[in-house]
C-alpha cells in the first residue's frame, strides 16, 4: 500500500480503488453531498460561500488533530471532535451522543496529507523514551501508551484510513450519511474520497 503520499490520490485500497476528487467549483461536489450538510462545509470552506448562522447543529466533524488542520464552518454549523489519525473509535461515545441527542445525522471524516500517524510506529519509540526519561512514567507504562497508539491510531495511508474510518462509523450508525474528506495541507482545500463502489 502506498504510504503517506500527498497527491493527487488515486491507490487501491483492499476491494476498492480510491480517488480523491476536488471541489473548486459547486457542481464538482458530488450529488450524494450536494444538498448535504457536508456539501454546505465544501461550499463554505473550499469555495468562500457564506452560508446563514445555523438553527440547530446539522453536522459532525471528525477530524485528524493536526494543527495545520483548519476547517471553515458556518457559525453554529457543526460539532467538531479531532483525534489523531481522526481515527472515531476512541471517541464514540461521543459521536453516539451527538447521533441520539443532538439529532445528528451527517458525519464526515477529515484526514490529511502528511498525517504524522504514518510515522506512529516508527515515532512511538522515541515517544515511550520520552515518557521514561522526562515525564517520570514506568517502562510498562509508557509500553502500554505505545500500544495503544499503535492499536488505535496508527496509519498507513490517509486516504484509505479516512475512507475505511467512514464506512465504519456508516455502518454504527446506519440513519447517518458518513462522507470521508482530505484536507491537502498544501494548500488547505478539502477533497471528496471516493471509493470504486461509491
Ligand atoms: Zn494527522
Amino acid at each position: 500500500m502506498t504510504t503517506c503520499a500527498n497527491s493527487p490520490h488515486r491507490r487501491a485500497s483492499g476491494l476498492s480503488e480510491l480517488a480523491v476528487t476536488p471541489v473548486t467549483r459547486e457542481t464538482d461536489i458530488l450529488a450524494s453531498l450536494h444538498s448535504s450538510p457536508v456539501g454546505a462545509l465544501l461550499s463554505a470552506h473550499n469555495l468562500g460561500h457564506q452560508l446563514p448562522v445555523a438553527e440547530s447543529p446539522q453536522l459532525l466533524i471528525v477530524s485528524c488533530m493536526d494543527h495545520r488542520l483548519l476547517l471553515e464552518t458556518p457559525d453554529r454549523f457543526a460539532f467538531q471532535i479531532r483525534t489523531a489519525g481522526a481515527t472515531p473509535e476512541p471517541v464514540l461515545a461521543n459521536i453516539a451522543f451527538a447521533v441520539a441527542v443532538a439529532g445528528i445525522r451527517s458525519i464526515c471524516v477529515v484526514g490529511h496529507t502528511d498525517c504524522a500517524m504514518c510515522r506512529a510506529a516508527s515515532e512511538g519509540t522515541a515517544m515511550m523514551q520520552h515518557l521514561v526519561d522526562q515525564e517520570g512514567w514506568s517502562k510498562d507504562e509508557a509500553a502500554k501508551l505505545n500500544a495503544s497508539l499503535q492499536d488505535e491510531f496508527s496509519i498507513d495511508d490517509p486516504v484509505a484510513a479516512t475512507w475505511q474510518h467512514a464506512r465504519r462509523l456508516g455502518r454504527l450508525f446506519p440513519t447517518c450519511q458518513v462522507a470521508p474528506l482530505l484536507f491537502d495541507v498544501e494548500d488547505g482545500s478539502l477533497g471528496q474520497i471516493v471509493g470504486a463502489d461509491d
